[in-house]
């Protein structure tokens, strides 16, 4: 992993709401084909930071880089970024006026401009790699929340994107739907999707992760492989810290 080409860098990110400092100087690379897995209690700064690398928030200092382009300061070529840093939402964010492949087709239509054969194509594609192709023509409502969440994982997928950012993709979900949203998470990290993952979910970031980093207080103050985490006091802390959550 050391060897592949840096696609993302994030360097030294502020941000502050008010008079609070949420972000104190976050610093990492992610290569490609990497799961990074952020793992800390609430209010940390883990969902700010993943807002601020696609600029749904936007940092009051430090810099970002896609495949050496800046992120930061992009202006309106902020759209072009956002279709290459896809991200998966706790709540989904699906449209639910539009079925699960119109979710899927409307990104595609008027974000990369397809047709709209190409686009149900490609959609249905997308739906096939989430293990919801019977469910096309269902609205989210009418989807349990594991599989609206694979719809907004295919939705993702669909732009095609360099890596995608998860926040906290299962705490809405009871057990039985966490394990076949983490089935489809573990699969895209196998197949070699870049990912940066928030979550609580301590056996998938040992499994899949290859790098695990703790945050506290708006910092990074751990960060190692699985192996060399799990022999930290850090680690141990955590993990009882979160007991029931640690087996996927
Ligand atoms: P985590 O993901 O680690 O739980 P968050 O990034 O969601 O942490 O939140 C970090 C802190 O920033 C929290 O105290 C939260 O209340 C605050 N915060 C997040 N978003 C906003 C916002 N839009 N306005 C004001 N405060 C915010």
């Amino acid at each position: 992993m050391m060897d592949r080409e840096i696609i993302l860098r994030v360097e030294d990110i502020h941000k502050s709401y008010g008079e609070t400092e949420v972000l104190k100087g976050v610093s990492f690379d992610v290569r490609r084909g990497e799961t990074k897995v952020f793992i800390g209690p609430s209010g940390t700064g883990k969902s700010t930071l993943l807002r601020c690398i696609n600029q749904l928030t936007v940092p009051d200092s430090g810099r970002i880089w896609l495949n050496d382009e800046e992120v930061t300061h992009a202006g309106p070529r902020i759209n072009q970024f956002r279709q290459k840093i896809g991200m998966v939402f706790q709540n989904f964010n699906l449209f639910d006026h539009l079925t699960a492949i119109g979710n899927i087709e409307v990104a595609l239509i008027r974000v990369k401009g397809m047709n709209k054969a190409a686009a149900k194509e490609k959609a249905l594609f997308e739906l096939r790699q989430v293990g919801l192709s019977d469910k096309a023509d269902a609205y989210p409502a009418e989807l349990s929340g594991g599989q609206a969440q694979r719809l907004s994982i295919a939705r993702a997928l669909a732009m095609d994107p360099e890596v995608i950012l998860f926040d906290e993709p299962t705490s809405s979900l009871d057990p039985e739907l966490t394990r076949e949203v983490l089935e489809v998470m573990k699969r895209l990290a196998r197949e070699g999707m870049t990912m940066l993952v928030v979550t609580h979910e301590m056996g998938f970031a040992l499994s899949v992760a290859n790098e695990i980093l703790f945050m506290e207080h708006g910092r990074v103050c751990e960060q190692g492989s699985p192996s060399e985490i799990q022999t930290s006091p850090l680690f141990t802390r955590t993990r009882q810290f979160l007991g029931t959550f640690q087996d996927d």
